[in-house]
């Protein structure tokens, strides 16, 4: 079988649509996780972009919800935080350090005016100062991967190549949700659950193009809406486009 995201080379490998990272370390094991078949260049590709993306969301995640078990300790075990360093090798202490380095970079100071991607950012009364730098092009990189990946898994296969027009919505999440709320988004579309805090929801209209919303994270949940548009039919803006 061809690679799902490049669609050049064999898929030896799987590659996990929805990261490993993103699961708990309480979810149990008869949870789906849907995979599928990539080729080991585009693994290791998205694999380091979603390392990026992840590793900050993780580190929004708010670490007195025992809801979250286990997601928000591996992003901070991996800045070295909550680990006995002393029984740590010289290049493990050092590999933590770096991280934390890179994690101080992406701080930057607190600006209530700045747009940040849906439901991130700092919120009244949570950490008035400081707030962490967003990765934009990660997240376009994974919304691409997503969708590419969640047809192939749920569409029998199906390959999602340049023809297709894909898309994730951008500005204030309310008015989004609030428009798609209006063409009864929730109420027509299929909704999977991956665990606990992981859900999909996607819709197929007869023109055949698919919308997906996926919602990570129990309380405070990060939430980003994507489509795949094979047609020129119109879509709730704005958006952004994603398409390579
Ligand atoms: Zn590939």
């Amino acid at each position: 079988m061809l690679c799902f995201y490049c669609q050049e080379r064999e898929g030896v490998t799987n590659d996990h649509i929805i990261p490993k990272r993103l699961y708990g370390t309480d979810t149990p094991s008869t949870v789906i996780r849907p995979i599928a078949p990539c080729c080991l260049e585009c693994n290791g590709e998205l694999q380091r972009s979603e390392k990026v993306l992840f590793d900050r969301l993780l580190m929004a995640v708010d670490t007195n919800d025992t809801d979250h078990n286990g997601i928000n300790d591996r992003a901070l075990r991996n800045f070295g935080f909550r680990l006995k360093t002393r029984d740590m090798s010289l290049r493990e202490r050092k590999a933590r350090e770096q991280n934390l380095k890179k994690l101080m970079q992406w701080v930057i100071p607190y600006d209530e005016k700045r747009n940040i991607f849906p439901n991130m950012g700092s919120k009244p009364g949570d950490y008035p100062k400081y707030m962490l730098k967003f990765p934009d092009e990660e997240l376009k990189v994974f919304m691409r991967k997503f969708l590419k990946g969640m047809e192939h898994y749920l569409d029998n296969g199906r390959y999602i190549g340049s023809e297709a027009k894909l898309g994730m919505f951008s500005g204030v999440e309310d008015v989004i949700a609030a428009e798609l709320k209006s063409q009864g988004f929730e109420d027509r579309a299929k909704a999977y659950e991956y665990g606990p805090w992981i859900k999909v929801w996607r819709l197929v209209e007869p023109e055949g193009h698919s919308l997906y919303k996926l919602s990570l994270f129990k309380t405070k949940p990060f939430i980003v809406y994507g489509f795949v548009l094979i047609t020129d039919q119109p879509v709730p803006k704005p958006y952004i486009d994603i398409s390579e």
